[in-house]
């Protein structure tokens, strides 16, 4: 084990894992934090806490990681390179592995421009790829980035990344992921699939290069709740593909069904998924609407979790 997380433990075993995004709160209200976490806890093997996500400022996800190790669950705290330079990130991996964080998610970050901070400065000192490769120097040689000085204690990381099948240029994605395998990255969770013969797509290229053997793969998951916002993902956010029968579907719901059929919608994906070689396990990103997790978990004949020693 190279970090004995549950999570690593679940996919070593072979079950397909499962997932879930915990936003924090933009604030710093801990019982927001609580009621969220509670909503997940036994639903999922780990909870994933999101960084400032959509760059708006929100509870740092390493003070929410640690929140939720205090509360017996386990989180996969992302860190994106958008907002600090390779001495705060080290510095901030290390506190994190000392609080008993066990999984990383390695990431670029949206750019600052979306969000509440649009004066902000980008950092990106470095990208998403050497962050991978600097935490598993971390971890497996206790070296920081240029030194050779061995480091105190241990930092026992799940490292993982994120990979987008449906964004341009399309035939470079699967060598984009090879990248961060190569760099390190033990699992990867994608963006979220809709278009499931596209993703299959992918996961050929992926299988092709072999990445699948290396690297344990998480099908991304969204639930839709509405026509409106099935409208407003296909034309506004770059790096989601909606095929045209979902979007019918979801504008011919009738009346006050727009979540039910979303949520149905949610379950066919995530059968398709379970057949497609390679596929290891889905993330489930339900956008301010953790109290539907259980739901798509229970349908999904996920439940109960395995519970590993
Ligand atoms: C599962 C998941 C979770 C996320 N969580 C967060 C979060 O918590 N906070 C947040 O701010 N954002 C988050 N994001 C958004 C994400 O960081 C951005 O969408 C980013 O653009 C892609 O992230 P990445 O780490 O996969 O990027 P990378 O693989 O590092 O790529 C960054 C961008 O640059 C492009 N690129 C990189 N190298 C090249 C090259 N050589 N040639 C051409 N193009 C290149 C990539 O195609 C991509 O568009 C998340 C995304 C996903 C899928």
């Amino acid at each position: 084990m190279k970090s004995g997380s549950n999570l690593e433990k679940v996919l070593a075993a072979g079950h397909f894992a499962v997932t879930a995004e915990l936003g924090p709160p933009a604030g710093s209200d801990v019982e927001l934090v609580n009621a969220k976490a509670e909503l997940l806890r036994g639903v999922v093997d780990a909870v994933n806490v999101t960084d400032n996500q959509t760059a708006v400022v929100r509870m740092s996800s390493t003070a929410v990681s640690a929140l939720l190790v205090r509360m017996g669950i386990e989180p996969v705290l992302q860190m994106v390179c958008r907002d600090r330079n390779r001495i705060a990130m080290q510095s901030d991996i290390l506190g994190a592995a000392a609080l008993g964080i066990r999984n990383i998610t390695c990431l670029s970050g949206d750019h600052q421009g979306f969000g509440n901070q649009s004066g902000a400065k980008k950092v990106f000192d470095i990208d998403s790829v050497q962050l991978v490769a600097m935490v598993r120097r971390m971890r497996d040689e206790r070296r920081l980035l240029g030194s050779d000085v061995e480091l105190a204690g241990t930092v026992p990381f799940f490292i993982g990344a994120a990979a987008n099948p449906f964004a341009k240029p399309y035939e470079f994605r699967a060598l984009r992921l090879a990248k961060k395998v190569e760099a390190g990255a033990d699992y990867v969770q994608t963006q979220c699939v809709y278009d499931v013969a596209m993703f299959a797509q992918w996961m050929k290229a992926v299988r092709d290069l072999g990445v699948h053997t290396r690297c344990r793969i998480l099908a991304g998951i969204t639930p839709l709740k509405s026509a409106g916002m099935t409208r407003y993902m296909a034309q506004n956010v770059p790096g989601i593909i909606i095929p045209e029968a979902i979007i019918k579907r979801m504008s011919d719901a009738p009346k006050g069904k727009g979540a039910e059929t979303g949520l149905a919608i949610c379950a066919e994906i995530i059968e398709q998924l379970r057949a497609i070689e390679g596929v290891a396990g889905i993330h489930i990103m339900a956008i301010e609407w953790e109290q539907k997790v259980r739901q798509i978990v229970q349908t999904a004949k996920l439940l109960p979790r395995p519970a590993l020693p």
